[in-house]
């Protein structure tokens, strides 16, 4: 199991064998600012580091992680605490990304716990209540396969997630003013954990296909 010391020994080796190389792009980074062209929204699941499974580098990305790599939808400020919206803001509004990518993944235990219930849902109101942003999903999955195994439901809903969060995204002014006129594409991708595969959302088919 890793401790926090060990996590220090991971910096000195992080300082010691990218920093020193990567020493010019940090630089660049310091001196120039952040200039990421994509934005990716993830789950905050220990097993899916969006940087880890796409192999990029320091600047790259502008990450967003939360439970279930959920976008809420627009909603008045006042009340609330919207970290969510307010990172989205700052990639799209201050940075200028031309790319948001909702990545979700299989096995996601917030999207478990919307299916089977028990866990942590019924006793922390704060995940009870941030997944009901993807409630939507959850009751058409039961629809469409109300009797089929546990596992078929959990993928369909973690993938249908992912397709309510895109819609989601558009509620935005900000970001629909810039899909609309092609500043902006939002992409929806599922890494499935299990099989090593990334799948990406086809809106002519309807369907995650592997890449
Ligand atoms: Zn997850």
């Amino acid at each position: 199991m890793t401790s926090p010391s060990d996590l220090i020994q991971g910096f000195h080796r992080f300082r010691e064998q990218h920093f020193a190389d990567e020493d010019a792009l940090y630089k660049q980074l310091v001196q120039e600012g952040q200039t990421p062209k994509i934005l990716v929204v993830a789950c905050c699941d220990s097993r899916v580091d969006p940087a880890l499974v796409l192999d990029s580098a320091p600047g790259d990305l502008f990450v967003i992680r939360n439970v279930a790599n959920l976008v809420p939808p627009a909603e008045s400020r006042s009340g609330g605490r919207h970290g969510t919206s307010a990172a989205l803001e700052y990639g799209v509004r201050v940075l200028g990304v031309e790319h948001i990518i909702v990545l979700g993944h299989a096995h996601c235990g917030g999207i478990r716990s919307l299916l089977i219930g028990g866990g942590p849902r019924e006793q922390a109101t704060y995940i009870n209540s941030w997944m009901r942003v993807a409630e939507d999903a959850q009751k058409k999955v039961l629809k469409e396969f109300p009797n089929a195994a546990i596992e078929l439901q959990e993928r369909a809903c973690e993938q249908q997630a992912i397709l309510s969060s895109l819609e989601n995204l558009m509620t935005f002014e900000w970001i629909s003013e810039r899909v609309e006129t092609g500043k902006l594409a939002l992409h929806g991708w599922y890494f499935d954990i299990e099989h090593g595969q990334l799948l990406r959302y086809d809106a002519t088919t309807h369907d995650f296909t592997a890449v």
